[in-house]
This record gives C-alpha cells, structure tokens and sequence, in this order.
C-alpha cells in the first residue's frame, strides 16, 4: 500500500479530497470530519458527508477523469480519504454497464441496461462502501471494527480491514449463505454467527461495540460507506456521457446504493457536470418475504414499521427495517420513483431468464430488479423507449447453497 504509482498520478497536482463537513441528514446540525463520528447525538438520523462542491466544479475537469487508472478512486475529489496512502484499494469500482439485447427484446426495451456489480472484490458491490469506509477508518486511526450484516458486507468488511491491518468482527446471522461466512474467515475476521437476523445481529454487535471500543460500520450508523456507494451514481453518469438514465430499479435493503445515487445525482447538478435537469425514477425492489420500504411507500409513510418475519432468497434483502428508513423513502418520493414488491418465485425465474438469455448469473438481489421491470412494464408505468437501468448488485456464485434449497 505504501507506493502506488497509478493512484499517485492523478493526486499529484491537487487536492486529494474536498470533504468540507458532515451534516445530520435529521436536523441539519454540522461536524467536523477531522474527528471519528458515528451517528448524530442530538436526533440519532446517519450522517452525511459535504464537499466543497464549488472549489471540485473550478478546479476539477470532469472528463479528465474517465483517463484515470484507479477505479473507485479515480473519483478521490468527491471521496472522503484525505491521504492517497489510506486508499484501500483491491481492484472495486468501474464494473461493466451492460446492454441486455435479448431480454430488451423480449420486453420490447431498446434501451435496457444492467450494472453489473458481480465483478467488485469479494462478489458484489458491498465491496465499494467498505472500500471507502475502511480506508477512513485507517485515516482516522482506528484499529478495530465490527458489522452486522446479512452476508455481503461481512465479506467485504473483513477483506478490505485485512488489507488495512485493521481487525475486523462479524456478526451473521447463522443461515448466512456459506459463501459469505467462509470469505470472513478466510480474511482473518472474528465471526459470530447468529440466531436470528440482521436485527438481532446489529443488537449484538452494538453492545459488543459499546463494551469494547470495536467502531461499528453498520450500515448508516457511519457516514463513509454510503460515499463509496455513490461513485455508481458517477460512473453512470460518465457512461450515459453525463446524461442520466429515465429510470434506475435497485434492490434494497439497507438502503446505502440508493440514497448514495441520490446523492450523486445532487452532487452533479451542483457541480454543473451533468446535462439533464430531470434526474433519474429510482425504483426501489424488496421481496414479498420482507417489504418494509414498499409497505411504507404505499402507505405514504415517513418512516418503516419492523417487518415481522422476514425471509427471502434474496438474502441482501432481508433487512427488516432500515436504520435510513427516512432518507430512502424521501429520496424514493423526490424521485418520482416506487416500490415494489417480488415473489421468491419470480426472482428464481428472472434469475435463469438473466443466465439463458444473456449470460449473467446474477445475485438473487440482482435478479429481483428484472421482476421488477416485468411487472412495472405491465403496469406501464415505465415506457418502451425510457432508458432503464437495472442493478445486478452481486454474483450468483455466493448463493450456491440457496439454490440447492430452493430446487
Ligand atoms: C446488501 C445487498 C443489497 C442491498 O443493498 P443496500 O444498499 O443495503 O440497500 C442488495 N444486493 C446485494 C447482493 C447485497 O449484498
Ligand atoms: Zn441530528
């Protein structure tokens, strides 16, 4: 970590990171970010991270960006890690934007595309938030952390603190794919698999945290790893040549890719880099077995009820009530977007439709969002001709074993 000449060229003749400040997403109350924070004391909503947008928009040239060899980090301006010697870098960001030609066809799409997120480190696009969370951490000179997750994150958290020489604790619950508890271990992580949910696991892991000095990089409850997050909002933006896309269907569970996307897409218009004024629908997709978003949404809610009983295929998506519940649902209205609900069934089919006809073998999450658009076709709440991007968040490869189960 210590000489990487590639991340080095393009910092060389400026400013590594314009953070300015945090901001409580709640009340609006400012923090320094020299200092590690967490959530805010006063209203306990997440914390979100502002630039010095107008020194980027001056200084920073938008299209000298895309000649930069470093992925994730070609974007360091708009990322939070001040010192080059932090990045934690193992290859994230900069996945593929795929054309889905067959299955637009079939659909009649002329314009559907899928990100694929499988390719990030350790299998899905959990590896760019941590990327960044972790590398702050590091800056921050923090030694320890601890996560709940439903599976990806725990992986990537324990990949990325091993790279940063940092300790790392996971909590899963017990039925975690196998994938995502042996790639913990074999990082090095401490993991402590768990009778019950992602819920019971951050209720753990928080006491855990409190009684031990572990920092908790659960999801929200630290402002960074929604920043890594973000950078799939630019490389869309970069890729549609800086006009965005009508439509974005993401699965979401905690939530960080969608109010992150947001974020960017604000951050664009701020910066004066993007060219349409009408940003994208964001449609949010949960699965029938754990819906708390599109309960909410359909009811006109501010905030989630805890979903009772979940269970899904899709195990990203069992996240019974987001710590971001607010957030999401404020950018899901602002967006003109929706929620919608899938069936486990009609993942699995969307899932060997992906395979058979373009050859993606997606997560059952990434699966969830070509549900998704078939019934919102039918609904014809999205248009033929609309530019619609789908979200294939991570690979198929870590379910193996939920497969099994469901054949
Ligand atoms: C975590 C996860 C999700 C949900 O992402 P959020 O940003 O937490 O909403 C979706 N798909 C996969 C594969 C995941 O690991
Ligand atoms: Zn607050």
């Amino acid at each position: 970590m210590r000489s990487q000449p590639t991340m080095n060229d393009s910092i060389a003749s400026g400013t590594t990171s314009y953070l300015s400040e945090l901001e409580c997403s709640g009340c609006g109350r400012k923090f320094t970010p020299d200092k590690v924070h967490t959530i805010c004391p006063d209203c306990q909503s997440p914390l979100l991270a502002r630039y010095d947008l107008t020194s980027v928009r001056k200084r920073v040239d938008r299209d000298a960006i895309r000649h930069r060899q470093t992925r994730l980090w070609r974007w360091h301006e708009l990322l939070p890690v001040k010192d080059p010697r932090n990045f934690v870098f193992l290859g994230e960001g900069d996945t593929a934007l795929l054309r889905l030609p067959h299955i637009g066809e079939e659909l009649g799409f002329d314009n559907l595309y899928l990100k694929d997120e499988s390719t990030n480190p350790t299998g899905s696009f959990k590896a760019r938030g941590l990327a960044a969370a972790v590398s702050k951490a590091r800056e921050l000179g923090i030694e320890k952390v601890i996560i709940p997750t439903a599976g990806n994150a725990g992986g990537a958290m324990a990949a990325y603190a091993a790279r940063a020489g940092i300790k790392a604790l996971v909590y899963m619950p017990r039925d975690t794919p196998r994938a995502n508890i042996e790639e913990s271990h074999m990082a090095g992580a401490e993991v402590v698999l768990v009778d019950g949910l992602i819920s019971d696991a951050a209720g753990m892991a928080g006491e855990k945290a409190r009684a031990e000095g572990w920092f908790d990089l659960s999801t929200f409850k630290e402002p960074y790893r929604v920043e890594g997050k973000k950078i799939m909002g630019y490389e869309l933006a970069e890729a549609f040549n800086w006009s965005l896309p009508d439509v974005i269907i993401y699965p979401t569970g905690g939530g960080t890719g969608l109010v992150g996307m947001w974020k960017a897409f604000a951050e664009l218009e701020a910066l004066g880099w993007s060219r349409n004024t009408r940003r994208p629908r964001m449609v949010v997709v949960q699965a029938e077995g754990c819906a708390p978003v599109v309960k909410a949404f359909e009811k006109g809610a501010r905030f989630c009820d805890f979903w009772i009983n979940a269970h899904t295929v899709a195990s990203g998506l069992r996240v019974p009530k987001s710590f971001a519940d607010a957030l999401i649902l404020n950018d899901l209205r602002e967006s003109q977007g929706t929620a919608i609900a899938v069936s486990d069934e009609s993942i699995l089919e969307a899932l060997r439709k992906l395979g058979r006809m373009e050859g993606i073998f997606p997560a059952p999450e990434g699966a969830a969002t070509l549900a998704a658009l078939e019934t919102l076709s039918k609904r014809k709440w999205v248009r033929p001709e609309e530019r619609v991007v789908l979200f294939n968040t991570g690979s198929g490869l870590k379910y193996l074993d939920q497969f099994q189960e469901a054949a």
